[in-house]
């Protein structure tokens, strides 16, 4: 009888050949240690547990014919290329489309219309096109083309030189722009409005009903009771949705807005930094990273001086931005277009960029708000000095959209130093969520009690590590205290 590792390798093989005969899906197998006592000494890393592993199987792959490719247009307005398959069944379900990712990888896999195809699929994964059979191909196998223009707005379609996605130009002209940012707006992680599906998205869009997120808060009864498939019970629910989504939180909301490259956890860091919608929209990019420009190494920066020290022909300095931009591209050498899109952002004009030194180039800080990168910085920057973003933020503010102040305000830092540990339950704040506002304040939390600790931050039915503290004669900080802490430090700003 074998045991250890050799056991579970053996197990996993004999259900691995047994999988196909099994009435229903598995995608693999969790390994568990069936001891509560020993559970218990291996704990947790983060939300993982140490005494459980998951061993997966391999995706389901099949093979089919790719008939035809279609572009879909998602919520920033990149367009996806998208397989029309010959129906095949694999990982338990009949698929028909799969993704093809970006033209770039359709380049990388060299994947052509009329190719037989290997398709995989695991889990609730979207199914993906693996790559072509090449020995199959057939003579009048066609090439994937990127359509110049929108195939749902026809607007031209823009692609830049080092990100392999192409977009639609038409922003919120695209009605299919338009739709995924309502759905996206609606979703459940953002404003969670109950009961407003697709279709009645798509019949919203096209009566003209709504056409960005805060017409949604302005439908009538009336309105909605026009709608196919609208009974007086689903309206009023609906109504009833979209007014209790009226109270949400400064994370969701930011989450909401769709900015491109923010999701959930960064949504979440940014309203624990700034605290405010009005802090985040007035950051700067300098604020973000605060010195030099994000990628940019020395060897470049020095680069990037000579050229601009030694440019005849720079254009004029009331030049237009996109002239400048154009200029910039065509003579900086291996400086990437999302790079020179970086120093315009920074440095404006041709006067500035002529008194730069390489240490104003030079990328060297990290961004202050972690996780949010020179690129990401810059589409929040961005995203924020567009005139219809911020109307269509005060049309949701107006609306009657409100969130209760978050306690961390920007850039403060006044509690660098201090060393926090974090046990028992809280009634107003999640343990995750004192963590990130002590972070964002610039002090550390670790699991374990010692001599270097500040305080222990302790709630209800605190155990082990409040006795340690106790014993050490370290400060217990309560949950009333916590609250001032966090406060008094945010008005020391
Ligand atoms: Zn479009």
């Amino acid at each position: 009888m074998l045991s250890g590792p050799e056991a579970c390798q053996a197990y996993y093989e004999r259900l691995l050949s047994r999988r196909e005969k099994l009435d229903y899906e598995i995608d693999g197998i969790v390994y568990k240690v069936n001891d509560l006592g020993l559970q218990d000494q291996l704990g947790y890393v983060s939300r993982a547990p140490r005494w459980a592993v998951a061993y997966k199987f391999p995706a389901e792959e099949a093979t089919t014919a790719l008939n035809s490719v279609d572009f879909q247009v998602g919520r920033t307005g990149a367009l996806t290329p998208v397989a029309r398959l010959e129906p095949v069944f694999v990982g338990g379900a009949m698929v028909s489309n799969a993704t093809l990712h970006n033209m770039d990888e359709v380049a990388r896999k060299d994947i052509k219309i009329g190719d037989t195809v290997i398709v995989r699929r695991a889990g609730d994964v979207i199914p993906e096109v693996v790559s072509a059979v090449l020995s199959k191909r057939p003579a009048g196998a066609a090439l994937i083309e990127l359509p110049d223009r929108c195939p749902v707005c026809s607007s031209p379609v823009i692609v830049s030189d080092d990100v392999a996605v192409a977009k639609c130009s038409g922003g919120f002209n695209c009605s299919a722009q338009r739709r995924e940012s309502l759905k996206h707006f609606v979703s459940r992680k953002a404003m969670n409005i109950d009961g407003l599906g697709e279709k009645l998205i798509d019949q919203l869009i096209s009566r003209v009903l709504v056409s960005r997120p805060s017409d949604l808060y302005k439908l009538t009864r009336e309105q909605l009771l026009e709608l196919d498939l609208v009974a007086e019970k689903s309206a009023d629910n609906l109504l009833a949705a979209l007014e209790a989504s009226k109270q949400t939180t400064l994370d969701r909301f930011i989450y909401s807005l769709g900015i491109p490259e923010v999701g959930e956890t960064t949504a979440k860091q940014l309203a624990l930094h700034f605290g405010s919608l009005d802090a985040l929209s007035n950051a700067s990019l300098d604020y973000f990273v605060p010195t030099g420009i994000e990628g940019i190494g020395k060897t470049r920066a020095q680069r990037i001086i000579d050229v601009l020290n030694d440019a005849p022909d720079m254009p004029a300095d009331n030049a237009d931005q996109q002239v400048l931009h154009e200029w910039l591209i065509a003579n900086l050498k291996g400086v990437r277009e999302t790079e020179v899109s970086r120093l315009l952002a920074r440095y404006p004009s041709v006067t500035t960029l002529k008194s730069l030194s390489v240490a104003d180039i030079q990328s060297k800080g990290e961004s202050r708000v972690e996780g949010v990168g020179g690129t990401m910085a810059t589409f929040i920057v961005e995203f924020f000095t567009n005139k219809d973003n911020i109307d269509e933020i005060k049309a949701l503010t107006g609306a009657g959209i409100q969130w209760p102040t978050v306690s961390s305000p920007a850039g403060n830092a006044s509690l660098s130093g201090n060393t926090y540990v974090i046990t028992g339950k809280f009634n107003t704040m999640s343990r995750d969520e004192i963590t990130a506002a002590l972070v964002a304040m610039g002090a550390k939390v670790t699991g374990s009690v010692s001599k270097k600790t500040t305080a222990v931050i302790c709630g209800e039915a605190a155990g082990s590590k409040l006795t340690k503290a106790q014993s050490l004669g370290i400060e217990v900080i309560g949950e009333d205290a916590l609250e001032q802490l966090l406060a008094s430090a945010g008005s020391a700003d």
